[in-house]
């Protein structure tokens, strides 16, 4: 018989986070006590393992103490080793649903908390951060960037070299990271933990709690759904018909071809226009809306379109498509911007207009999971569906889409599933980098939606010529804009285009997670000759005029 309990209370009385940990460490006081926590004060739940011996009424008691009323929810037996309840007559405490970030990240958790998972997957185990995404494009980016630059020295007196013929090798080597990478951080960690077991099969959840794999009908006590997202292309008459590259496609395109047309100036097309013109092809972007990069603030879009144009990319805006079609091996896509028609032609025809979640097809419908206008897993603030034993995490429940969300989220769904702990999916401060170069890194709100949710705000725009960095390194291709709150000048939004902007961000990150002023950037210290030196000196931009500032920004 098991010596230790699990038990769910619910707690009210609390009504911030400070009271969330007085919550836990009234509770983790308790002789007997082995963890206890509360997810969210929002929830009013809080999530005990203790010995047998602890009555429930000293729990109680200790917390009416602390001036909360609370009420036991369940209370169960552990077998040895785990931290959460098991379901013997269930065959996995956890199953997951597709075998990504999301998917591993939520199995890692629960195998953490001692419970038995399936991970399922009806693909290449690791999903596509690993296999068809980050990993393969980004290093393919940095090969581009080392061909780029050897071509074209930032420093005069170096001798430039030619770009490199060897496109095959290249995407071999991109091929062998990613088996590295795949079997490293995917299939070797899974192995780690004898709870995870990864079934290879399609899912179908038949309703209820029940998923079919491979004609075996599973009844699992939480379900995680992590099936990603797949490439998205509009309803352009003859564009299916012609066929066209998708990101996964163009990542392992044979032959470099003389010229792409890639429609969408988002971030994923702006990376590989720049990429394959890199890498010699003749690139033309066509976007329909007024700017590419139309998440970020207007001026480092459009200084990030003057730099892809020095290098030869052309970048078009307002453009509608009316028709897509081949001809003697080319792609003729009929055009029209700004009162001009004009058929581009190219060789390859790459579409990058954005991703939606995977969500037909496998039984949503069936297990009253309810979806959202975009295809969306609809879940509450805890990644719950209406399907209350099902949640969702990663793409599948739409925007933001990025590997780091996807794995945090995975986690939190788990532990809330698991533990009913009720953690709030909370996506405060969240930076994204587009991994042109330069890089765009954002944190936090533009100015325009700062004034669009009534904030009065103030802005500081710095070039790079004023970052001792960028000079140093002879490559001021760039600029930092800072917004703030005006009466506070708490800091609300960081905006950086920069050669290793994603490493700037993660400064601002910080400080508008926990709530920080310029003023406070200003007084910091930062080593000279760093970029991220660039973030003082445009908080110091909002006073007073940096070129007149010597070294150090003294
Ligand atoms: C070209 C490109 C570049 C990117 N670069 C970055 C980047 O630099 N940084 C970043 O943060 N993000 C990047 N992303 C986004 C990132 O890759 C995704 O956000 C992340 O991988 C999503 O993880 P996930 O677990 O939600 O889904 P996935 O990793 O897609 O996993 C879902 C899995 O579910 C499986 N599946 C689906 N249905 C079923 C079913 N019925 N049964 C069984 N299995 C099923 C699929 O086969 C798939 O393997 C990039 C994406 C692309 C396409």
């Amino acid at each position: 018989m098991s010596n230790r309990s699990f038990l769910r209370l619910r707690v009210e009385g609390m009504t911030c986070e400070g009271c969330a940990r007085h919550v836990t460490e009234a509770l983790k006081t308790i002789p007997g006590v082995e963890m206890a926590q509360v997810g969210s004060w929002r929830a009013g739940q809080a999530t005990i393992v203790a010995s047998a011996e602890v009555a429930d009424s000293v729990l109680l008691v200790a917390l009416q103490k602390s001036g909360y009323r609370a009420v036991l929810v369940e209370r169960r037996e552990l077998e040895p080793g785990r931290t959460v309840p098991s379901s013997k007559d269930r065959n996995y405490d956890l199953m997951t649903i597709g075998g990504g970030s999301a998917a591993f990240s939520a199995a890692i958790k629960a195998a953490e908390l001692g419970a038995r998972v399936a991970i399922v997957e009806k693909g290449t185990v690791g999903g596509t951060c690993v296999n068809i995404g980050c990993v393969p494009s980004k290093t393919l980016i940095k090969a581009a960037e080392l061909c780029y630059h050897s071509a074209y020295p930032q420093f005069e007196g170096l001798t430039a070299c030619p770009p490199p013929s060897n496109w095959q090798r290249v995407v071999q080597q991109k091929d062998e990271l990613v088996a590295a990478l795949r079997q490293g951080k995917y299939v070797d960690v899974a192995a780690v933990y004898p709870a995870i077991t990864i079934l290879k099969g399609d899912a179908t959840l038949l309703g209820g709690r029940q998923v079919r794999v491979n004609g075996t009908v599973y009844e699992p006590e939480k379900i995680v759904v992590a099936t990603g997202s797949s490439p998205w292309a509009p309803p352009v008459p003859g564009l299916h018909a012609a066929g066209f590259l998708t990101s996964e496609q163009a990542l392992s395109l044979e032959a470099l071809p003389a010229s792409m047309i890639i429609i969408g100036g988002g971030s994923i097309g702006l990376e590989f226009a720049q990429l394959f013109a890199r890498f010699g092809v003749q690139v033309m972007v066509l976007e329909s809306g007024p700017h590419v990069a139309r998440a970020e603030e207007p001026e480092i879009g459009q200084a990030l379109v003057r730099y892809l144009e020095d290098e030869k990319v052309r970048i078009c805006t307002n453009v509608t498509i009316s028709r897509v079609e081949r001809q003697d091996g080319n792609y003729l896509v009929h055009t029209e911007a700004n009162g001009k028609q004009e058929i581009c032609r190219a060789e390859r025809l790459l579409v990058a207009t954005g991703r939606r979640p995977n969500t037909s097809g496998f039984g949503l419908d069936a297990a009253g999971v309810r979806l959202g206008p975009r295809g969306e897993i609809v879940v509450n603030e805890h990644l719950q569906t209406s399907n209350l034993d099902i949640y969702a995490a990663g793409d599948c429940v739409g925007d933001p889409m990025y590997v780091y969300v996807a794995a945090y989220a995975g986690g939190l769904a788990a532990e809330n599933a698991l533990t009913g702990v009720g953690k709030v999916y909370d996506l405060t401060a969240l930076p994204h980098v587009t991994f042109t170069d330069p890089q765009i890194a954002s944190v936090g709100l533009t100015e325009q939606h700062a004034k669009a949710k009534g904030l009065h705000v103030q802005t500081a725009v710095l070039p790079l010529h004023h970052v001792p960095r960028a000079l140093a390194a002879r490559n001021t291709k760039g600029l930092i804009k800072l917004v703030a709150e005006e009466d506070t000048d708490r800091l609300v939004g960081a905006h950086v285009l920069a050669a290793e902007a994603g490493e700037v961000i993660q400064e601002a990150t910080l400080a508008i997670r926990f709530g920080l002023t310029v003023q406070d950037l200003a007084q910091t210290f930062h080593p000279y000759l760093t970029m991220v030196e660039g973030l003082k000196l445009a908080a110091l931009t909002f006073k007073r005029d940096v070129s007149k500032l010597s070294c150090c920004a003294g």
